[in-house]
């Protein structure tokens, strides 16, 4: 009987001898792309494990986890497998799943907001329950007490359950040349807009599905994800349970609006100088007098009768929306189509063909630039911009320097989620996915008589007999581990696990899911998220 090695591969702690040719002298880009062809990651993260029952020692690589294919195309490449499985699996099921309790900010759109505002937080006067007079109406029907969508019997008997696939954009900001995605003039195009709607545009989403709910009556479930349009702004595509009238979709997608009620920063006060924090609090940098703090900015804004929220946004009018049937070809293409650019980062489309100097760079940059200096959140440090000390500020804030990912030039102002996911969808959180994977693979395994190692068996929450952590995990020592070890070892276990699991499938006659090296075991590692 083999033990199958846990979901890590182990690197061998002894040094091998170096021999003029040793796989471990080769060149680290050859290495780099020997791992990628062999579908392990390229940039693997070598761990110390301590055994304190057994006494034994070894090194562990675990890898990187990460779901940008520039950084590491064979980790983001499962991380997209694993997204289409949690897609497909929630799209056209037929029964009501039970109440689940998944981790908080899983489904935003969940809550029974009644406001089309982000007020700055609870507690804050609720700002206008009215709806604005410019926007349209939305449709209101009763609610239904169901996710699954309506049946619809064919002449010939057969009942169909159709679902839909929905995209949404945003709005114009200034007219595009077609197929290169850069503006005709772009003086006259609308960037700060075009910033300020990237950075809030998943909670315009989240305000669509909430008025989609109240349209159609019943709980639509869905699975989104967002991605970059040529012209660098995000739209999303929508994989919908159930089917709703296109002419509902249409107006709520037209009524649609999400007002952020923030204190204006409309004109940056502190451009050439910056704030400074003394005693406590950030104060101008000539006078010493403490700016605005973020809750008498908010309390001024309350008072203010004509007070305007900092930014509205609405959705775009181009609506694009299919009707899916379930187990059909185009199920699984669309499926396809929504993952695709998973991987990519906001500033992809732009791709190769951008040279300096080029339009598409000058548009990029230009937008890059209006996300650096905008507030991203209460307590963004670009606050001190707009004479306003950034919510619960600390020493250390300087504008143009928030760590937030929606300032960088790779994510344009999406830093936060690319995939939306409601609660209903599975009733699944992804790492539960990840292990339903990994366990379709362990059963084969066991059916043939391989002996599996027991799931998280080095997790750090194992006790030893004495009460504290049996698995002790650490940093290795600079010069212990060597990036060629790492990634040899990493194939070395991927071939010995899929040797083992075809052979399974051989003896047990089963056939699963495409093994890859998912790990059955979910390792404690500091990059899990
Ligand atoms: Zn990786
Ligand atoms: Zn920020």
């Amino acid at each position: 009987m083999v033990e199958v090695p846990n979901d890590v591969a182990v690197a061998q702690d002894s040094r091998v001898g170096r021999a003029a040719l040793d796989p471990l002298d080769w060149d680290k880009a050859m290495v780099a792309g020997l791992a990628q062809d062999q579908g392990v990651c390229v940039r693997p993260l070598a761990r110390r494990l301590v055994d304190r029952v057994s006494g034994e020692a070894s090194t562990v690589v675990l890898p990187c986890g990460s779901t940008r294919e520039s950084r590491c195309p064979s980790c983001a490449k499962r991380a997209r497998v694993l997204r289409m499985h949690q897609c497909a699996e929630g799209w056209h099921r037929v029964d009501e799943l039970p109440e689940v309790d998944l981790e908080p900010g899983h489904d935003e759109a969940d809550g029974d907001l009644e406001s089309d505002d982000d007020d700055g937080g609870p507690g804050r006067v609720v700002r206008s329950t009215r709806r604005r007079g410019d926007a349209g109406d939305l449709p209101v029907r009763p609610m239904e007490a169901r996710t699954v969508g309506r049946r619809f019997t064919a002449a010939d008997g057969k009942v169909y359950r159709p679902s839909m696939f929905i995209t949404l954009t945003l709005p114009s900001y200034g007219r595009i040349i077609r197929g290169q995605g850069v503006p005709v003039d772009p003086g006259r195009y609308h960037y700060r807009r075009a910033a300020l709607d990237a950075m809030h545009f998943a909670k315009l989403v989240d305000r669509w599905v909430q008025n989609l709910r109240r349209g159609a009556g019943f709980k639509v479930q869905y699975f989104a994800a967002i991605e970059p349009q040529r012209r660098l702004a995000p739209h999303v595509h929508v994989a919908m349970r159930g089917a709703i009238e296109r002419q509902v979709i249409r107006q709520v997608t037209k009524g649609t609006y999400f007002q952020l009620w923030w204190p204006s920063f409309d004109v940056p006060l502190y451009v050439h100088r910056s704030p400074v924090f003394v005693d406590g609090a950030y104060r101008d940098p000539d006078t010493h007098q403490a700016l605005k703090t973020w809750e008498d900015a908010l309390a001024e804004l309350d008072q203010d009768p004509d007070a305007r929220p900092a930014h509205v946004m609405r959705l775009g009018a181009q609506v694009d929306v299919k009707g899916i049937l379930a187990g059909t070809k185009d199920a699984d293409r669309t499926i396809g189509y929504l993952t695709k650019y998973l991987a990519k980062s906001m500033s992809s489309p732009m791709g190769d063909s951008q040279q300096s100097g080029s339009p598409a760079a000058a548009h990029h940059d230009r937008l890059a630039a209006e996300v650096r200096w905008l507030p991203c959140t209460p307590g963004c440090g670009n606050w001190l911009r707009y004479g306003i000390q950034p919510k619960d500020a600390g020493p250390g804030l300087r504008p143009g320097c928030c760590p937030s990912k929606a300032h960088d030039a790779e994510h344009l102002g999406l830093g936060g989620r690319r995939v939306l996911v409601s609660r209903k969808w599975t009733g699944k959180t992804l790492d539960v996915h990840r292990a339903d994977r990994a366990a379709v693979v362990r059963q084969v395994l066991e059916e043939a008589g391989v002996q599996v190692a027991e799931p998280d068996r080095c997790a750090a929450d194992v006790l030893a007999p004495d009460g504290e952590p049996r698995f002790v995990w650490s940093e290795l020592p600079p010069g212990e581990s060597s990036y060629n070890a790492a990634v040899f070892a990493q194939i070395l276990q991927r071939h010995e696990w899929r040797a083992q699991y075809d052979r399974a499938k051989r003896v047990t006659g089963r056939t699963g899911p495409p093994v890859d090296n998912r790990s059955a075991t979910h390792p404690p590692t500091d990059n899990a998220a």
